[in-house]
């Protein structure tokens, strides 16, 4: 036994409690607005963790084999759902249902099984189990959820440090039995092995917290810059977008075209249809147009069934050749409504410029647009107008086709 020591029953009370610590923040965190979050999953495992090691340290009034086989069934079962909460958060789906079984299971019999023999072997085969179980989300985490959430890569690291320990905790125990003729005995390998173990347990629940928390401000970012049926910029970060275009346009002497997009007769659409068939209208044309587009184009939604791009560094012909494939390629969609009834959709154009030469400013440009759009409305629909300057522009300007 070596000289520094570490007393287990505090290391116990020092974990017991901050496992109940977590638990409850969580189970706080759960009853508020939180409720849809894996982290549910998280407050049962730390439950289910916290009765694990208050069985194991119920040995000092019960029966060592009722201590160490809920005690080390509880804990495998806690780990379970600790990865079970990471492979919902990380790939969205369950761990493979057999594991379920298997993870618990195996510590149970293993435990029912070695309840004979020396505890120094035993629990280097259950700190190899426990290690084991953590294997799953560990490889998650270091795959798929090393691209997720910053905050979940600490989570990774924690969860190694606590395999690593574990399986330190083994091979201590293997060089060292006389250190584990008693699970409370006093001993700096096996107090330091033990606290490692399940101190990074309690540090990943902390880290998978923040993974949480930082998942929601991103979906209330995507929330307040996105139209949430199209998928499309919407209008207040298109327009900030549109004069950032602009102003960088004018610093590189380069073109910048903004094009607004109106479907039409889109009411007659949603008459005959009715409007769900619109609303898959609108959400088909949105995804039709941004597959033309470049990473550098932007789409927004100006509302209704208007919509508007900005192209950088795009001339009109470059702008009028882009929007007329769009305008072929819409009208040759093929939509159903919900009876099965098939429809089409065409769409009208109006494209304004802002050239290196005529520096025109956000509201200048969209008003050119628009009186564009107008005209191709005017002349039958269906049709791409480009409008190069503040000047009325001569009829020669007018490239679409009548549907
Ligand atoms: P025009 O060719 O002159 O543009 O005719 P229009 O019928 O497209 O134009 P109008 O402005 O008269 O009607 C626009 C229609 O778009 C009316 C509105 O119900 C429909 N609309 C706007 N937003 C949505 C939406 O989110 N979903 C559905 N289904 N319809 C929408
Ligand atoms: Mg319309
Ligand atoms: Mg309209």
């Amino acid at each position: 036994m070596s000289p520094v020591m570490l007393h287990i029953p505090t290391l116990m009370l020092a974990l017991l409690s901050g496992f109940a610590m977590l638990g409850i923040q969580l189970w706080m965190a759960q009853r508020s607005r939180l409720r849809y979050l894996d982290l549910g999953l998280w407050t049962w495992g730390s439950w289910t963790l916290l009765a694990g090691f208050s069985m194991l340290a119920a040995r000092v009034f019960l029966p060592t084999w009722i201590s160490a086989l809920a005690g080390n069934g509880l804990i495998a079962l806690g780990i379970v759902i600790y990865c079970e909460g990471i492979f919902r958060h990380v790939l969205g789906r369950s761990l493979p249902r057999w594991w379920w079984w298997c993870g618990p299971g195996l510590a149970w019999v293993l435990t029912a099984w070695m309840l004979a023999w020396p505890l120094a072997v035993r629990t280097g085969a259950i700190s190899l189990v426990f290690a084991a179980l953590l294997m799953p989300g560990i490889a998650v985490l270091l795959g798929p959820g090393w691209r997720a959430e910053s905050s979940l890569r600490s989570v990774a690291l924690t969860l190694v440090l606590a395999a690593t320990s574990l399986i330190l905790r083994a091979v201590h125990a293997w060089r060292h039995p006389e250190d584990y003729l008693d699970l409370m005995q006093g001993s700096l390998g096996q107090g330091l092995t033990f606290l490692f173990s399940f101190i990074c347990l309690i540090g990943a629940g902390f880290g998978f917290v923040l993974a949480n928390f930082e998942r929601i401000a991103r979906r209330m970012e995507e929330m307040a810059s996105t139209d949430t049926l199209t998928g499309c910029l919407n209008r207040g970060t298109a327009d900030t977008l549109l004069r950032h275009a602009l102003e960088r346009g004018r610093r590189e002497a380069s073109p910048v075209a903004f094009v607004l997009l109106d479907l039409d007769h889109f009411k007659v659409i949603n008459d005959s249809h009715g409007h769900p068939a619109g609303d898959t209208a609108l959400r088909c044309f949105a995804s039709e147009v941004r597959q033309r587009l470049r990473g550098s184009d932007v789409m927004g939604r100006w509302g209704g069934e208007e919509f508007v791009l900005i192209l950088p560094a795009t001339d009109g012909a470059g702008a009028t050749s882009l929007v007329d494939q769009i305008r072929e390629g819409i009208a040759a969609l093929q939509l159903k409504d919900e009876s099965g009834a098939p429809f089409n959709i065409t769409v009208s154009a109006g494209i304004a410029v802002a050239t290196p030469g005529l520096q025109l400013g956000a509201e200048q440009l969209f008003t050119l647009a628009d009186q564009a759009l107008y005209r191709a409305k005017g002349a039958g629909r269906n049709r791409v107008h480009v409008h190069e300057g503040p000047v009325m522009p001569p009829a020669a300007d007018i490239i679409g086709r009548t549907a």
